[in-house]
Formats: C-alpha cells, structure tokens, sequence
C-alpha cells in the first residue's frame, strides 16, 4: 500500500485515512442525530471509553484495557436499551429494503380477495373490525397478545371472527398469506389522535400504531359508519371503494421496487422530524 505520510513511527496509508474519514463521518451523523437527547451522553461517554481503551492498549496497560473493554461492553448494551424503539426501526426500514425480501414469502392474489369480500360484508352489517396483514417480518410478539388460531384464512371465518357477539371479536386479526395466525391481538397505539382533521377512535388508533412499528397493512373497518381504511407505514386511508381497496393491498404485498423503497424511506425522516 502506498505511503502518504508518516507520524513519527507511524505511517500513513490511503486506506487509513478512508477508514478514519468513513468513522469520523458516522460518528458526526450519530452525533448530530442524537444531539440534546439523553442519547448524546452516552455516546460520548462511549467515545472516551473507547478512546482511554486505545490509550491503554497502546501503552500496553493488560488489566486497565481488559477493565476498559469490560465497560465498553456494557456501555454498548445501556445504548441498545434506551434506542431499542429507534433501532427497532432501523431495523423495520432496512427490512423492507427489496433487496431483503429475496426468499421473502410470494403473495397470491386468494387471500387479497377474500379479505376484500369479508372487509365489504363486515361493512355492510356494521361490523367493525382490524385485520393486520404481515408484509414481510412476522410481528409473533404482538400475535401472542391474542389467542393463537394458525387457521386456513376463508371470508366467513373472518365475519364470524367480527360478529359483535363472537368471543374474538375484540381487537386484531393477524393474517399472513393465508393463514389467520391469531385473533383478540392488542396492537400498540399510534400516538396520532388526529388525522387530516378528523379523530381517530381506539380501532383506527391501533392499526395505525402497528402500521408504525411493523412492516404490516391494516385493514380497519368502521363499526359507528361501515368506512374502510387501511394503514400503511404510519399513515391511514379512509373510506376506499372495494377497487382502492383490492389495489393497495396488491400493491403492497407484490415485491417493490427500489423507488417506492426510496420514497419510503423519504416519508420515515419526514415523519421523524
Ligand atoms: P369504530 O369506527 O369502529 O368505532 P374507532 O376507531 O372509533 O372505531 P373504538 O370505537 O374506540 O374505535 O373501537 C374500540 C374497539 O377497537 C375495541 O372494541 C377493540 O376491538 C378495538 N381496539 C381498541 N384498542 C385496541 C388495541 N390496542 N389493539 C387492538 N384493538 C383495539
Ligand atoms: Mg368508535
């Protein structure tokens, strides 16, 4: 490799000064991302750990670099705690990045029609009802709030779900592909009590929460009117025909392209701010 400088003993290559730019750079974003948050702190904190820890080891200090490397550890697991909401979004984002989704589970048109029919039954009887269908990254945490069905999908298993005096009625149906994994499920909330002006209800409130932290589309049907809405990565749709409907949900279960996750995650910083 060639040299470009040297410091004293040490001698400076190309790649050297890449890899300290690239880090420089993601510690200056890290920093200004995190900056007044609690966050900060403990990025700093971790930084002259990590600094005192290189001190140590090239003063060759065996028990202070162990000690040093003993808390940096622990370090890095308080920094995955208190952002365990952030990286789990992280996480939801970089899933739905197209290139994941090689080997992901092929959607077939079947089960898009008979959530269609059922959401426009349910409808037509006032109904109401939340079925959550999984996109790519199963959501098992929030399935076992419920009860467990893994039950073939069928439009009258879904009405008889949803029928007012069922006992699963209350709360989500979680659908993937064409299994109904579980029924009863408590989904998180969305903070958002408002949209486009109009309030949002507990049912509403609660498709758009897991639309949030999930890569899901869910399908909420209004018992006070018979509307159907779908939520989708944080935002809601009110009153689809069953054409809107059966458009989004093949649209969002058939593979994206790099574009639409482009824009995606466009809306997610918007949102962040
Ligand atoms: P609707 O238009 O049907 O009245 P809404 O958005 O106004 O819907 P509510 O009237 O508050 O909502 O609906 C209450 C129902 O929403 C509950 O009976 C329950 O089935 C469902 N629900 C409420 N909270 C949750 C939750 N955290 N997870 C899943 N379902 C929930
Ligand atoms: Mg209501």
């Amino acid at each position: 490799m060639i040299d470009l400088f040297s410091i004293g003993f040490l001698k400076i290559t190309l790649i050297d000064l890449i890899d300290i730019s690239v880090v420089a750079y993601i510690l200056y974003k890290l920093y200004g991302a995190l900056k007044g948050t609690v966050g900060s702190q403990i990025l700093m904190g971790l930084l002259i750990v990590l600094l005192l820890s290189f001190i140590s080891q090239m003063a060759n200090l065996k028990a202070l670099s162990w000690l040093l490397r003993f808390v940096t550890d622990i370090w890095v697991i308080a920094f995955i705690i208190v952002f365990q909401p952030e990286l789990r979004r992280l996480l939801v984002i970089i899933a739905r990045n197209p290139l994941f989704r090689i080997g992901a589970k092929s959607s077939t048109p079947d089960y898009i029609n008979i959530i269609v029919d059922a959401a426009f039954e349910l409808s037509q009887q006032q109904h109401g009802a939340l079925i959550v269908l999984i996109k790519s990254s199963g959501i098992r945490g929030f399935s076992e709030t419920g009860e467990m069905l893994n039950a073939q999908l069928t439009k009258n298993l879904l009405r008889s779900i949803f029928y007012p005096r069922s006992p699963l009625h209350d709360g989500a149906v979680i659908v993937s592909d064409n299994i109904i994994e579980a029924a009863r499920c408590t989904l998180p909330l969305s903070a958002t009590t408002n949209f486009d002006g109009l309030p949002l209800g507990m049912r509403h409130r609660a498709g758009l929460g897991i639309s949030e932290q999930a890569d899901v589309l869910s399908v909420i049907v209004s018992e006070e009117t018979g509307s159907i809405s779908v939520a989708e990565n944080g935002v809601i749709y009110r009153g689809l025909s069953r054409d809107a409907l059966r458009n989004r949900l093949y649209r969002s279960t058939s593979p994206k392209t790099f574009k639409q996750f482009l824009i995606g995650i466009e809306g997610f910083f918007k949102k962040q701010k």
